[in-house]
């Protein structure tokens, strides 16, 4: 097994190391042995191999918001076996302009993780996410893959599913879809084929040029008149540009379910600007990675929903996000990035286990046949309902 020692020593020489080294100084490793062995009764099960390969995929279509467009997915699959043969997937997918992660730095991340991973027993799943967090603290969705195939490999070795670990608060839920930042004729007629799908909510990006996403908004009310339209400006308005653009909204009879991250991740100041001076409620996603930014929201009061996403918060924090926005009376959303149906069933099963989510913005990006790994839960736009499968219920390789 990996010692402490060889896993700092490792993680000192590739990308994903840098952040092992801004940390090390304050020697804030937690001392793994400290949390090894606790478990009686329950047989220790080792990890007996860990591997890492990348997920490209081309895109139907560019996906494009107010941060940039996208062609492609370069994503990465963590395969966690176990000495009893069971599998566990995980899949990390990055957006550099939300979390400063792309495939290179999370390949080199999981492969400094590797020595660290292998030989530890499944059982103490969480304090080897502690202590990935507590070297790898800025690579979230390197930890978050292996968080996913930790948990995935785990639930498997209970023989449950994993929503059923998390909660068991139900086995469906609905979600939205996303129409990018697209033309006018283009978002109503995706807004019509929306509606007849089935969907209830219709997401959209804006951020960019004010008039444009008005006319976006309004394009995609009259292809979807039935429909609530949640509104995201990952970012991209000013504190004063964002409430002259919802104050237009209203003024054309739309009114948001959401308006989600409409200024700077970090300027909470100016989101609670746009709060305190519109009823539609405001949502916190880019300004929410950790359980204490979620705190933070709740303190300055400039929210009044956050957005979780596995990507930016790993598993195991972003259980403890939702008890923080459930216990401050803030409403949740879960949200994800472009993911194939392997992270998506992660998110799903999240969401079903924890319960409790107003807002569930989980749309298939690709065709399931496009996931490396086959199986999970089921989709029927716009629903999504896990089987009694174990663990995130895929059965092996496509
Ligand atoms: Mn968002």
């Amino acid at each position: 097994m990996s010692t402490r020692r060889a896993f700092i020593k490792k993680g000192g020489i590739t990308a994903g190391g840098l952040a092992t080294a801004t940390v090390l100084g304050g020697s804030m490793l937690p001392d793994r042995d400290r949390y090894s062995g606790r478990l009686g009764g329950l047989k220790g099960i080792r990890i007996t191999g860990m591997f890492i390969e990348p997920v490209n995929i081309k895109l139907d279509e560019p996906f494009h918001i107010s941060l940039g467009v996208m062609t492609h997915i370069n994503n990465a699959l963590v395969t966690i076996v176990l000495e009893n043969g069971i599998e566990g997937y995980g899949e990390a997918a990055p957006i550099i302009q939300i979390n400063g992660e792309n495939q290179e730095t999370i390949l080199g991340t999981l492969n400094s993780c590797k020595e660290f991973i292998v030989g530890q027993d499944i059982n103490n799943y969480r304090s080897v996410a502690y202590t990935l967090k507590s070297s790898f603290w800025a690579q979230s969705a390197a930890r978050c893959a292996i968080e996913m195939a930790l948990l995935d490999a785990y639930t498997k070795a209970l023989d449950i599913p994993l929503y059923r670990f998390l909660g068991g608060m139900e086995n469906r839920i609905e979600t939205d879809y996303t129409i990018s930042i697209v033309p006018t004729e283009e978002a109503k007629k995706q807004a019509i084929n929306l509606a007849a799908e089935g969907f209830r909510v219709i997401k959209t990006k804006v951020g960019v040029n004010l008039t444009d996403d008005l006319d976006r908004v309004l394009a995609i009310r009259d292809g979807a008149p039935d429909c609530g339209i949640l509104i995201d400006a990952n970012q991209g308005y000013s504190p004063k540009t964002a409430l002259r653009f919802i104050n237009e909204v209203l003024k054309h009879g739309i009114h948001p379910v959401l308006f989600e991250q409409p200024v700077l991740k970090t300027d909470l100041a100016g989101m609670k600007f746009v709060r305190d001076n519109t009823e539609v409620l405001i949502g916190a996603d880019e300004s929410v990675f950790t359980a204490a930014d979620a705190i933070e929201v709740v303190r300055t009061g400039c929210a009044d929903v956050i957005n979780i996403k596995l990507m930016k918060s790993c598993i195991i924090e972003s259980l403890d996000i939702a008890a923080i926005a459930r216990s401050a009376n803030l409403k949740l959303m879960i949200g994800c990035m472009v993911e194939t149906n392997l992270g998506l069933a992660c998110a799903v099963h999240f969401t079903a286990g924890v319960g409790g989510f107003d807002f569930i913005d989980l749309d298939p990006s690709f065709d399931a046949a496009r996931c490396p790994v086959k199986g999970g839960p089921d989709y029927a736009p716009p629903y999504w309902t896990i089987g009694q499968g174990s663990g995130l219920g895929f059965g092996g390789r496509q």
